[in-house]
Parts: C-alpha cells; sequence; structure tokens
C-alpha cells in the first residue's frame, strides 16, 4: 500500500544513482579500458618481440662476421713478419737472435696484435721459439702444443710441398693452416704460417720453411675485441648456449666446439618498456574522460528521470495527503479486478466524512487540510501493506481491499476506522470530531466492472448516510433497485407536478384527548401512479428531498392545505414541513404569500417539523421559527423520540406541540419501556407547558392509555386514516363514507 510518507516517490529515482553510476559508467568504462588497454599491450608485444626478433638475426649474423673477420684478422696479422725476406734470413741464423725474434715474431706479435702465443718452428718441426703472455719462454713449451699444431704443420707443408697456391681473390698472401681448437680447456685459434721470402729472392726448399704457429685464445680478448668493435655487448665464449643471442663455434671439421653468447639487444621491448607509463597516462586520461562525459550524460538522464517521475507522482497522487488519486486508484483497482478471474475477493470502500463542512466553517480551511491529512494518516495505519488507500477529492476517501479472504474482515476494519475517527482531531491547537459513512461493495459479488462497482459503492455510502451517519453499509442488490426506482420516481414525480392530476392531499383527523371532538386534521400528500398505484409519501418524499423537487411539491401541498383549511373554519390545519424546504432563505416570504393568497388563517395553521431541522444551522432556524410564530402559527415537533429528542432543542427553538412518534405508540402494551418513556414525555411536556399528540393510535387499551397519562390529542386509525376533504365533510356531518387509506 502506498502510505504517508512511503509513496514511491520521486525521490526514490535518485536513491539508485550511485548504483546505476557503477553499473552504467564505471564498469562499462572499466572494461572498455581493461579491453583497450589489452589490445594496445597485445599489438605493443606483437610488435616488439617481432623487432627483437629481426634485431637477433641481425645481431647474430654481424656476431657471425666478427668472428670470421676476427679469425681472418689473427692471419692476416701474421703475415706482416712471416712473409718477409729479412726473416728467412734471421732464421738461418746460428745462433738465432732471439732478441730480434722477439721484436719481430714473438714480443712483438704480443704486443701488437694481441697473439697469445707464438713459436717458431724449424724445417723438421723443432721449436726454436716460444712466446707465451708477452713474454719469451724456453721453446720447449711447444710441447705442450705440439700434437695440436703439428698435424697443422704438416698438412700445410703438404699443401706447400704440392705447390699449391692461395685461391683467387684471397686477401692472404701465402698459405697457411688454421682451425680452431680445445687447447688446456679454452677455445683457441691455431694459425701456422710458412715464413718465407717476401720478393722470392731467398731460395729455400719447399715443405722445409720454418713455420711460425701463432695461438689466439677466443674466450680473451679476441671476443672483447670484436664486441667493442661491432657494438656486441657481454659477449662472452661459454660450452653451451644460453639462448637465442648465441652463435655455435665450429671448427674446421664443422664440429661445434663452444659457443659465442651475447646480450642480445631487444629495441622492441626497450620501446615497449619505455612506451608502457606513457599509454597508461594515455589510457588513464581517456578512462576519465570517458567517465566524465557519461557521468555528465547520465546525470542529465536522472535529471530527465526524476523529472518525469515528479510529474508522474503527481499525476496519480494528491498534493494535500501524498496518497494515490483516483486516476492511481482506478488503475489499481483495474488491477485488483483482473485477479479476481484467479479466485480473489476484491472489497471497495467509499468513505465520506460527516460534519467535515462544519470544521471547515467553524475552524478554517487551513485545520479542514489538517485534519485531511490526519484522517489519511489514521486510515494508513488499519489497513494492510497490499491495499490501497486514496483521496478521491475533497473529504472523500477510498479504499482498496484486493484480496479479501471473508466479508467479515471487513466490516471488522470499518468498526476499527469508525473508532479510529471517533477520537478527536487535533488540529491547529483545537479538537475537532468528525465521523465517517462507509460503502462497501465486493467484486465478483456485485459485478466485476470498475464504474459498476464504484456506482455500487455509492449507494452503499448514501445508504449510510441515509441511515444516521457514522457507520458502514455493504452493498445490497436491493439498494440498487432502490436506486433505480429512485430515479424513475423522480422523473415521474416531476411529470407529476408539470401535468397535475396524480398527486392529491388527503387529511386526517386529530382528536382530543376524550376522543370526542375532531380538533385539527394532518394534510398528508398522495401519489396515484398511472403505473405503480399510490405510492407512499415515506418512499418518495425522500427522493424529493435528495432531487430538489420538495420545493414545488411542499409549496404544492401548502397550497391546498391553506385552500382546504377554509372549508373545515374550526379546525387546526397541520401541514409537514420538509428541513429542505425550511432552510431555504426565502421560506417565510413565500409561506406569507400563500397564506395572503389563499385567504388562510395563519392562527389555524400548524406546521409540522421534525429534528432535522434543529439540527441545522441555529441562527436562521430560530429566527424563522420565531417570525412564523409570531405570525400566528403554531409549530409541532413530529415524530418526537426518534431522532436526538434532546431537551436543549426543545428550550432553545420554541415550539407549541410536540408529537409521539407512532413507534413509541404502536408499542404500548408491549415493551415495558415505551409506557415508561411516553409518561416520561407527558411529563415533560407538562413541565414545558406544551401540547402533546399521540401519533398511530390503533387500539384502545393505547387509547386509555394515552388517556390516563394525560395525553392532549390523538390521531391514528383508531380513530380515522387520512381521507379525501368530500369523506371528511362525511365525516364532519356525519354522512357514513368509505375511507380510502
Ligand atoms: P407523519 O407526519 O408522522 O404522518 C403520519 C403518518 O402516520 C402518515 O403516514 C399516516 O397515514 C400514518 N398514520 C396515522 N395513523 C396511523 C396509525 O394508526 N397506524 C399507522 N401505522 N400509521 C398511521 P403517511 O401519510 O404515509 O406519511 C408518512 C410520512 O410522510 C409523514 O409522517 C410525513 O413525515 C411525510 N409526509 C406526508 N405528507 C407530507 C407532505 O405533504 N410534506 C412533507 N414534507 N412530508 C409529508
Ligand atoms: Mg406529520
Ligand atoms: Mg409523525
Amino acid at each position: 500500500m502506498c502510505v504517508w510518507n512511503r509513496c514511491d516517490g520521486p525521490s526514490s529515482a535518485m536513491t539508485d544513482a550511485a548504483r546505476l553510476h557503477w553499473r552504467a559508467i564505471v564498469a562499462p568504462a572499466l572494461l572498455v579500458l581493461v579491453l583497450l588497454g589489452g589490445l594496445v599491450g597485445a599489438v605493443l608485444h606483437a610488435s616488439a618481440t617481432g623487432s627483437d626478433e629481426a634485431a637477433l638475426q641481425r645481431q647474430t649474423a654481424l656476431v657471425a662476421v666478427a668472428v670470421r673477420q676476427g679469425l681472418a684478422r689473427v692471419r692476416k696479422d701474421q703475415e706482416a713478419s712471416t712473409n718477409w725476406d729479412d726473416a728467412v734470413v734471421r732464421l738461418r741464423q746460428e745462433p738465432l737472435d732471439l732478441d730480434w725474434i722477439d721484436q719481430n715474431l714473438g714480443i712483438w706479435f704480443h704486443d701488437f696484435y694481441k697473439i697469445d702465443e707464438a713459436y717458431v718452428i724449424d724445417g723438421r718441426n723443432r721449436a726454436v721459439y716460444a712466446m707465451r703472455s708477452g713474454r719469451r719462454v724456453d721453446a720447449a713449451a711447444f710441447r705442450e702444443i705440439a700434437n695440436h699444431a703439428l698435424p697443422l704443420a704438416a698438412e700445410l707443408r703438404g699443401r706447400i710441398a704440392r705447390g699449391e697456391e692461395q685461391p683467387e681473390g684471397s686477401t692472404e698472401l701465402t698459405l697457411g693452416a688454421y682451425d680452431i681448437l680445445v687447447i688446456r680447456n679454452r677455445p683457441v685459434l691455431v694459425s701456422i704460417k710458412p715464413i718465407v721470402s717476401e720478393t722470392g729472392a731467398i731460395a729455400q726448399a719447399p715443405a722445409t720453411e720454418r713455420l711460425h704457429v701463432s695461438l689466439r685464445y677466443v674466450d680473451g680478448s679476441f671476443l672483447s675485441e670484436i664486441a667493442s668493435n661491432y657494438g656486441i655487448e657481454g659477449a662472452d665464449f661459454q660450452w653451451v648456449s644460453h639462448g637465442p643471442a648465441s652463435l655455435p663455434l665450429r671448427n674446421r671439421a664443422g664440429a661445434v666446439i663452444g659457443h659465442v653468447n651475447w646480450q642480445a639487444f631487444r629495441p622492441g621491448a626497450e620501446v615497449a618498456r619505455r612506451m608502457v607509463p606513457v599509454l597508461l597516462l594515455v589510457l588513464a586520461l581517456i578512462g576519465s574522460g570517458f567517465v566524465f562525459l557519461l557521468t555528465r550524460i547520465l546525470r542529465s538522464r536522472l535529471e530527465l528521470e526524476a523529472s518525469r517521475a515528479q510529474a508522474q507522482h503527481l499525476a496519480f497522487h494528491d498534493a494535500l495527503t501524498g496518497l494515490p488519486n483516483r486516476a492511481r486508484f482506478e488503475d489499481r483497482l483495474d488491477l485488483a479486478l483482473a485477479g479476481v478471474r484467479r479466485g480473489n475477493h476484491v472489497a471497495v470502500a467509499l468513505l465520506d466524512l460527516d460534519r467535515f463542512k462544519h470544521v471547515n466553517d467553524t475552524l478554517g480551511h487551513l485545520a479542514g487540510d489538517a485534519l485531511i491529512r490526519e484522517f489519511g494518516r489514521r486510515l494508513g495505519g488499519l489497513v494492510r501493506g497490499s491495499d490501497t488507500v486514496c483521496r478521491l477529492g475533497g473529504d472523500e476517501f477510498a479504499l482498496l481491499l484486493p484480496d479479501v479472504a471473508v466479508a467479515a474482515d471487513v466490516e471488522a476494519l470499518c468498526e476499527r476506522i469508525l473508532e479510529a475517527v471517533r477520537k478527536p482531531f487535533r488540529v491547529l491547537g483545537s479538537n475537532a470530531h468528525v465521523g465517517v459513512s462507509i460503502g462497501i461493495v465486493f467484486a465478483p459479488e456485485a459485478g466485476t466492472d470498475r464504474n459498476e462497482l464504484l456506482r455500487k459503492a455509492d449507494i452503499a455510502l448514501y445508504r449510510a448516510k441515509d441511515e444516521g451517519r457514522d457507520r458502514y453499509r455493504l452493498f445490497r442488490p436491493e439498494m440498487d433497485a432502490t436506486v433505480r426506482l429512485r430515479s424513475s420516481v423522480e422523473e415521474d414525480l416531476r411529470r407529476a407536478l408539470d401535468e397535475g392530476g396524480e398527486l392529491a392531499v388527503h387529511y386526517q383527523p386529530q382528536f382530543s384527548a376524550s376522543g370526542n371532538a375532531m380538533v385539527g386534521v394532518e394534510a398528508l400528500v398522495r401519489w396515484h401512479h398511472p403505473t405503480r398505484g399510490l405510492i407512499s409519501p415515506e418512499q418518495f418524499i425522500p427522493i424529493a428531498e435528495t432531487t430538489g423537487l420538495i420545493t414545488r411539491l411542499g409549496e404544492w401541498v401548502v397550497r391546498q392545505a391553506c385552500i382546504a383549511s377554509r372549508r373545515w373554519p374550526d379546525l387546526v390545519m397541520a401541514v409537514n414541513l420538509s428541513p429542505m424546504q425550511f432552510r431555504a432563505a426565502d421560506f417565510y416570504d413565500r409561506l406569507m404569500a400563500i397564506v395572503d393568497e389563499t385567504g388562510a388563517d395563519s392562527g389555524r395553521l400548524q406546521l409540522e417539523v421534525t429534528e432535522g431541522v434543529l439540527l441545522d444551522d441555529d441562527e436562521l432556524v430560530r429566527t424563522t421559527l420565531m417570525r412564523l410564530r409570531a405570525a400566528g402559527f403554531t409549530v409541532a415537533l413530529d415524530d418526537f423520540g426518534t431522532g436526538y429528542s434532546s431537551l436543549s432543542y426543545l428550550r432553545k427553538f420554541e415550539v407549541d406541540k410536540i408529537k409521539i412518534d407512532r413507534s413509541f405508540i404502536h408499542a404500548l402494551g408491549q415493551t415495558v419501556d415505551s409506557a415508561a418513556i411516553v409518561t416520561a414525555v407527558l411529563a415533560l411536556a407538562r413541565a414545558m407547558k406544551l401540547s402533546v399528540t399521540a401519533e398511530g393510535v390503533e387500539t384502545q387499551e393505547q387509547l386509555r392509555f394515552l388517556q390516563s397519562a394525560g395525553c392532549n390529542e390523538l390521531q391514528g386509525f383508531l380513530f380515522a386514516p387520512a381521507l379525501t376533504a368530500d369523506n371528511l365533510d362525511a365525516m364532519l356531518s356525519g354522512r357514513p363514507f368509505v375511507a380510502a387509506a
């Protein structure tokens, strides 16, 4: 149910904003960023890997060239001193000039060309000179490498003996033998060159040349040199490969000796490493821009949504109470009626505050508004969560109970509502007292059409009001029949008043206490309907009152009574007046006009009013009554005992007579109370010096009781019913007549 401050108001649209913000913006933005980041990362990685691979290939090729050229360089450098006339001559000297050899074939090679070891062997492969690490050593040191060097020397001497020549295009001038060998567990380039005459001027027997043996360790300065020359970082010799940045070092036979490993230059990875922070920054900027834009879009969307919700709320809620209005009520009723098909029982109650106008008139509209709000609050506190309380407008409310188990539950709820409303309403510092009338209808019992149900609830509500307000009534089909009758009767009554002929006034005699003397008559209207027959005034007078026809009808009866009163100059003519007639501001003037016009004597006219008249506007009624009595009319309080029968009314509004309602007379002899009440009323009237008429006297017992109790006048079927003027004449003159009821 939508009660008071629990209504689905426009604010609820904003409470979800944070969740919506996360769901609609931050999460997708993060996702997009992650995807974008992933994509860029993948592209970056692929291109970095690609360029790193290309770079590695280039580096591998470069290292291969560098090693090859490094090795060739060693052989080429060797020729600087071996292809030389002086060297041939000097090595033939006996004894050898070792200092000279140091400076030209030994230490010099170490100092100038970084050769690690150099040996000179004679034509019979005997070592004549040895140098290691830049120092001359005993030539016998050659023995340590002899088994490596001698096969190469033999091969070289063989080639020389065969007269082989350097291939065309070779940069080397002399034949040589070389290989990469493992000596003392180190890789070493061993290169052997013959020491020959550069000019050819010195003859030598082939294959007997002295040979120069050069050893250059590959894992020493050799690699660091070529690395620095070719810009290869971290070049190092290792027996095993350390990864992709590695080149196998093979001997002449193609067998792998070991590997040159180096630190691969990875331009791609480097670029990627530098790019990542920049990319992250760019992504963060894009992300925040994205979030900023979407936030603005979302905010304007939420604002739009909120104003739409506000408009929606206003369209379906009452501004004063915040309760659903008629439109929302009808929607919910339609929804509930759909549930009827599933077997639900739906109850609709229409509520109307009693005496609310009085609160508005006496305490002001602000107080009226506060009362309406408080009433809505009290209603909201009494119903279940699934029920709907709504304000239809003014002081009208409605309840929708979409799932009722038994009708008794609804009746119990109505009792609770009546109870809650009976408690005073504290508004603007004053206590206001109101009541509530409730009309209830059930679906599907009374139908399943929304308008039809509301019409029937309205009928039940009017029945509750008719029966005295401050109560609830459940709709019954006969109420509908009454209403239908009402509308057709209204139409016919209007026609009867226009055309005449169907309406008549009958006169019921009123007798003195002795029962012997007729002292007056009461004019009672009769309607002979062409199809419905005789319709009781108790049926059509209320219809005339609610439709406003009572003014015309009442005036017509008063006119007939005035005319008739001249016919019976000794009788008092009593005429009934409805509260509706009395309330008209010009009532007094119009009544006087009829009296004048018909030449009636106001002194013999008695006006019968009910307590309903006295309940209304005090001052107007009081002054009108005073003026009427001053003009000679007498006033009788009709149906005494059925309404409030308040002593204060009798004191406040001066009347001449009380008519005890016929229900009390009827009950005489049947209930003990009734005799006591009648006796008390008579005593009261005597004390107030009022005359008393008993209505509805039907039996001799009633007559005797009333006579002994001191009743002044009597009226009832025991004497006569209401008679036509002619029959009354006949009765007065003692002629026989047939009384029509
Ligand atoms: P009321 O003014 O109390 O009139 C008396 C009613 O009691 C009359 O009913 C009358 O026929 C009935 N009555 C009289 N003696 C007896 C009796 O011994 N036993 C029983 N059971 N009933 C008796 P009626 O004529 O049907 O009128 C009903 C009511 O309609 C009247 O009650 C009066 O309130 C109203 N009414 C009748 N004519 C007019 C009229 O011209 N103007 C207005 N405003 N109201 C009228
Ligand atoms: Mg009367
Ligand atoms: Mg009466």
